[in-house]
């Protein structure tokens, strides 16, 4: 009972999340992000697949396609978050600074091939691969399609 009442005028650590939160400490590792050029609005990232070898447990998966300038863009750019330790050895590795490891960290999911992020996903974080509008689940059609997704990728 003592350590309680002394803990009453102590100062409080906690805060009351999700309303409120903490300051995220500079070097703190959420889910990975490509980076976007402001100006083009084309992702920096040249699929040279430096990162999906540096991944040490295989998260990423990327292919790259040749652009008619003779210059290589990425085509497909995926990271199963399932599989992501949050290490940043691949935003480390990317000689071109196309990825970095983004605040965020609220990533979980109803199903699972949501948790496999796409390009525009990793763009923005904020739209996982396969989150369905109401009636999209009701038809299962996305559902379908990004079920495949997954087994593709797998
Ligand atoms: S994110 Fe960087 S390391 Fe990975 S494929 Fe793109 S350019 Fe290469
Ligand atoms: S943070 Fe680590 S585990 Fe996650 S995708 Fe990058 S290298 Fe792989």
């Amino acid at each position: 009972m003592w350590i309680t009442l002394r803990h009453l005028f102590m100062p409080k650590y906690t805060v009351e999340y999700p309303e409120k939160r903490r300051a995220q400490a500079p070097a703190f590792r959420g889910a990975p992000a490509l980076v976007f050029d402001e100006t083009t609005g084309k992702a920096r990232c040249v699929a040279c697949g430096i990162c999906a070898r540096a991944c040490p447990h295989g998260a990423i998966h990327v292919t790259g396609v040749a652009g008619t300038d003779n210059k290589r863009y990425v085509d497909r750019y995926e990271v199963e978050i399932t599989r992501c330790l949050f290490c940043g050895l691949c935003a480390e590795a990317c000689p071109y600074k196309a990825l970095m490891m983004s605040p965020v960290f609220e990533l979980a999911e109803y199903r699972r091939f949501s948790l496999v992020y796409d390009r525009a996903c990793l763009q923005g974080l904020d739209e996982p691969l396969g989150k369905l509008e109401e009636a999209e689940v009701a038809t299962g059609a996305r559902e379908a399609v990004a079920v495949k997704e997954v087994a593709r990728v797998r």
